[in-house]
């Protein structure tokens, strides 16, 4: 008998992985190294390959903005890969190995549904069983990113 592969649902939220965002460095196209502190309201792009070190503030004539670390910077997430006429993307390392135990899995439990969680807001394209072997072979692509 195949083992099923069990996966539960850890309700987390896209906004959990907004912190730490794996980017393209706008100077030398390798990883870089998106970072933002919501308390200190300070946003940094870093790139350990060229030097390149940028730092803005959250803070907008409006208020102060909590997205993603690459947004302040309009930087290209560097966990992304085309996917049919989708592109599948991560925000971190943490992020892609949430999604990969999620699409790896056969049997998927969802507690208390409520709708915002990750997951739940996936596009249609992730969670269906035919496309696991193609989305599993880009997830170990992008793992050596
Ligand atoms: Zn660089």
């Amino acid at each position: 008998m195949k083992q099923q592969n069990r996966f539960q649902d850890e309700n987390l939220l896209l906004s959990n992985f907004y912190q730490e965002v794996w980017a393209v460095c706008p100077s030398c196209a390798k990883k870089a190294m998106a970072t933002v502190n919501y308390e200190t309201k300070i946003a940094r792009l870093f790139c350990t390959s060229c030097g390149y070190n940028k730092e803005t503030t959250t803070e907008i004539k409006i208020g102060t903005i909590e997205v993603a670390a690459n947004l302040y910077f309009q930087a290209e997430l560097l966990l992304q890969a085309p996917f049919k006429n989708e592109i599948f993307w991560a925000l971190n390392d943490k992020h892609l190995d949430y999604l990969e135990r999620y699409i790896a899995a056969t049997i998927r439990e969802h507690k208390d549904r409520t709708g915002f969680t990750l997951l739940e807001k996936l596009p249609k394209f992730y969670h269906e069983a035919k496309n696991r072997e193609s989305l599993l072979k880009i997830i170990t692509k992008l793992k050596s990113k």
